[in-house]
């Protein structure tokens, strides 16, 4: 590993010098006796795609010098663990445009272990397949197991125009990669009104052709955009109504802790996920906390509320000053979040882009 510590010199009962801390092992409950057991860490605001709905054309992205090192995202995804985070996602921006990526994920594969053994159970991500062929088998080796691909459409010249690169078969072929490195790929499209709705079965049935679960997401007003937020938006009631009138959807038993609702199609064989921030809302049993990589964690994605791990980190005293800033972000984690998709000209519900906290 060349910039970060190799992982047979991390210390995995007390990684970073995090995990005997004083309150380290004390859970994380937020104000709404929700425990906190998932991570989303992203790893970079940076991406070699320009997703219309994400972000600008001309995206600033943050200063190098203010991102956290992959040392410091390792000690703080410690941190995090010891505080009884079991699943945690490394995101972004695109996590594999990050230098050294794969080193991170190597010293986070040591902290896996069987469930109850009080460190992490999965490890994943959530990446756009550009360079997933290149790191398919290395992250198989990491120990992660799943991975989530963002694929709007299979249309190249449409994919193209989305996401304003033409890059489609490069993510196709990360994504078969992906499935011969024995990574589970679960695919996540964004529905966007008069931009992929008329493909959203044919996405759905090519997905579970070929063994892929597929989620569908409301988009949300996050950050500054061009164009009109509301014109994007397609309500996935719709959807389902559509897919019904060709397809049998049943509800699933199949639970992830997550803000999925899940159906299984009798047609396609596999299973569909609806995330609906708007028509139902899913925070009552939020469990998981954002970081950027900057180190701000925001216990909400639709929330500007914030805790400066950054600053904890580079302190005196990080471990114990690491715990205290957890415990002050379960104070603030508000009840649920407050985006709104029905006023057109609205100003984003949030400032930063979905880039910056990841997905
Ligand atoms: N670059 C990686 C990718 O695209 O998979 C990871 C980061 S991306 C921000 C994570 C997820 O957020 C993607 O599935 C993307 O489609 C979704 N996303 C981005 N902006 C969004 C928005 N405004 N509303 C809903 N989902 C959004
Ligand atoms: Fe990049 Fe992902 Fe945003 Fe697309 S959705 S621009 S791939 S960060």
């Amino acid at each position: 590993m060349s910039k970060l510590r190799t992982p047979d010199m991390i210390d995995v009962t007390g990684a970073a010098g995090t995990a005997n801390a004083a309150g380290a092992a004390r859970p994380l409950i937020d104000g709404f006796a929700r425990r906190i057991s998932y991570l989303r860490l992203s790893v970079t605001d940076r991406c070699d795609l320009r997703c219309s709905y994400c972000m600008p054309e001309r995206m600033t992205f943050l200063p190098k010098r203010d991102v956290l090192t992959l040392e410091e995202l390792f000690d703080l995804a410690s941190g995090f663990i010891d505080r009884g985070v079991t699943k945690l996602r490394i995101t972004g921006g695109e996590p594999l445009v990050r230098r050294d990526i794969i080193d991170l994920f190597a010293a986070l594969g040591q902290r896996l272990g069987p469930k109850g053994h009080g460190g992490l159970e999965e490890l994943t991500l959530t990446t756009n397949a550009t360079q997933l062929a290149s790191h398919a088998e290395a992250l198989f080796k990491s120990g992660v197991r799943r991975v989530n691909v963002s694929l709007d459409t299979l249309d190249r010249d449409r994919f193209h125009q989305l996401s304003r690169r033409d890059a489609l078969p490069q993510v196709l072929d990360g994504i078969a990669a992906a499935k011969a490195a024995g990574l589970k790929v679960k695919l996540n499209a964004v529905a966007l009104k008069g931009v992929n709705e008329d493909e959203l079965p044919d996405l759905i049935a090519w997905a579970h052709g070929e063994g892929h679960e597929v989620t569908l997401i409301e988009v949300m007003p996050l950050g500054e955009v061009e164009g009109e937020r509301l014109d994007q938006y397609l309500p996935l009631d719709d959807v389902r109504a559509r897919l019904e009138s060709d397809w049998d959807l049943s509800p699933s038993a199949h639970r992830t802790g997550g803000p999925a609702r899940y159906f299984d199609i009798a047609q396609t064989g596999g299973r569909l996920g609806l995330i609906t921030p708007h028509t139902h809302n899913f925070c009552d049993g939020c469990n998981r906390l954002r970081v950027t990589a900057t180190g701000q964690l925001y216990p909400c994605l639709g929330g500007a509320e914030r805790v400066d791990l950054r600053a904890a980190l580079r302190s005196d005293a990080p471990a114990e000053n690491l715990c205290r800033a957890l415990d002050q972000a379960m104070t603030i984690k508000p009840e649920r979040h407050q985006f709104r998709m029905d006023q057109r000209g609205a100003q984003p519900a949030v400032a930063r882009h979905m880039s910056m906290t990841g997905g």
